[in-house]
């Protein structure tokens, strides 16, 4: 569900014509919708209503600090896997006790970082991380809140780049080990164990590998708490799919996720915590292009728009298939052709769409490749240095810019000649 939709022939955010931004800021842009945003998470968090369940919006997927601090302002938590997105979670005003903390490299200066502020939990991904974090703490003098990702080895199926729940991924323990590393832990003076947590991968459409897992973290928690360990929390993790494609895999709702973990988990007597990531960000942003010319190949044709892959990596790494729209509504009947929809940048792999059958573009049509409002702006790069493109938040009839756009000047200005050249 988004509120991106053709009004009067035009495309509109909200009550914001797409063309209207587009003739301020000039193209490429991301588009993000508030009310999109506060609806994901609103559906999320009613869906544990009379629970203890704190949502962590995993803000890998979209970080920029207006998405974080509408977030923020709707009682969220929030993951995080690096210092740098803790500093964020701060200045978007998310309270210490709602920030959990993921990722398989914390360095000591991140762990130091998140003991000083008094995060809720460190999501620990290895033994020699245990160990760094009780040493950190060790120094400072304090307890340091942990619970251990497990990694239930199972597959989420999709895109292999984004499971992370299967044994030959980096990410957790190996279910079969987690009691030892709890035992571990319990020899480790500065560390207290909070909970348990896991997160099998990305873009997953079936309950079925979800309460494959969350049934073995079930008879895990039971397991640890039967020898003493203190398990408050099951951190289920993010990864609930979206549909990007109408006839898609609908993925489920979160009313049905619900009730399977209430299912599996609901007798524990745990505080439920959640990362999701794509489910909340994912639909509630576009991103908005022109196209440059229209090129017929010899047996293809080629829309060639000034969206790079740099703008969104999505297609090229992953195969990801995005919707795209033209901004002018097509008339009925309208006729179509198949490209590809390509971008500026000199790599083979610079494409948003390959052999789609779309309306007719021409030179200077505007179009919007949809669902890209997760892991879009956040990836963004300027290679061929193209400047990096700005990012507009819409609520309701008004718009801002978000993230200004880095021009070409301020990105060579980062480089450095030294006088010895
Ligand atoms: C990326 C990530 C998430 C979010 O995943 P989505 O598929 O976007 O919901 C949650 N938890 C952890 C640990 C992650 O790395």
């Amino acid at each position: 569900m988004h509120y991106f939709d053709y009004k009067n022939g035009e495309l509109y955010a909200e009550n914001v014509s797409l063309r209207d931004i587009a003739a301020q800021v000039g193209t490429p842009f991301y588009c993000y919708s508030a009310a999109t945003i506060r609806r994901h998470i609103k559906m999320f968090q009613d869906s544990f209503k009379g629970r203890d369940a704190l949502v962590c919006y995993a803000m890998k997927a979209n970080s920029n600090q207006a998405v974080l601090t509408l977030i923020a302002k709707m009682g969220a938590g929030v993951d995080v896997v690096s210092g740098g997105e803790i500093s964020r979670a701060i200045k978007a005003g998310f309270p210490v006790s709602k920030i959990v903390y993921s990722g398989v490299a914390k360095t000591s200066a991140e762990i130091r970082q998140g003991l000083e502020l008094g995060i809720h939990c460190f999501n620990a991904e290895s033994e020699p991380e245990l160990e760094r974090i009780n040493q950190v703490a060790g120094q400072m003098g304090v307890k340091a809140p942990v619970s251990v990702r497990v990694n239930p080895d199972v597959d989420g199926g999709g895109h292999e780049k984004i499971m992370t729940g299967k044994s030959e991924n980096k990410f957790g323990i190996p279910w079969q080990k987690v009691d030892k590393v709890y035992e571990l832990i319990a020899t480790l003076q500065n560390l207290e164990v909070v909970g348990i947590d896991l997160h099998i991968g990305s873009q997953i459409t079936d309950l079925k590998p979800f309460s494959e897992a969350f049934e073995r973290i079930g008879s895990l928690v039971a397991k640890l708490r039967g020898v003493g360990h203190k398990i408050q929390h099951v951190d289920f993790g993010g990864g609930l799919g979206v549909p990007y494609k109408n006839d898609n895999d609908i993925p489920p709702h979160p009313d049905e996720y619900a009730a399977m973990i209430n299912r599996v988990a609901g007798d524990l007597g745990v505080k439920y915590i959640f990362e999701p990531g794509r489910m909340i960000a994912a639909n509630a942003g576009i991103l908005v292009g022109e196209v440059e010319f229209v090129k017929h190949g010899d047996g293809r044709d080629f829309v060639i728009t000034d969206i790079g892959m740099n703008d969104l990596i999505r297609p090229t790494l992953y195969d990801a298939y995005h919707d795209i729209k033209p901004i002018s509504e097509p008339q009925n009947g309208f006729e179509t052709r198949i490209v590809d929809v390509v971008g500026p940048i000199c790599e083979t792999a610079d494409y948003m769409a390959k052999g789609r059958e779309l309306p007719i573009f021409k030179q200077g049509d505007l179009l919007a490749v949809m669902s890209a409002g997760a892991y879009g702006a956040v990836a963004a790069n300027t290679y061929n240095t193209r400047a990096l493109i700005p990012e507009v938040l819409v609520d309701n009839d008004r718009f801002a810019v978000v993230r200004k756009r880095l021009e070409v000047e301020e990105i060579i200005a980062l480089d450095i000649v030294p006088d010895w050249i």
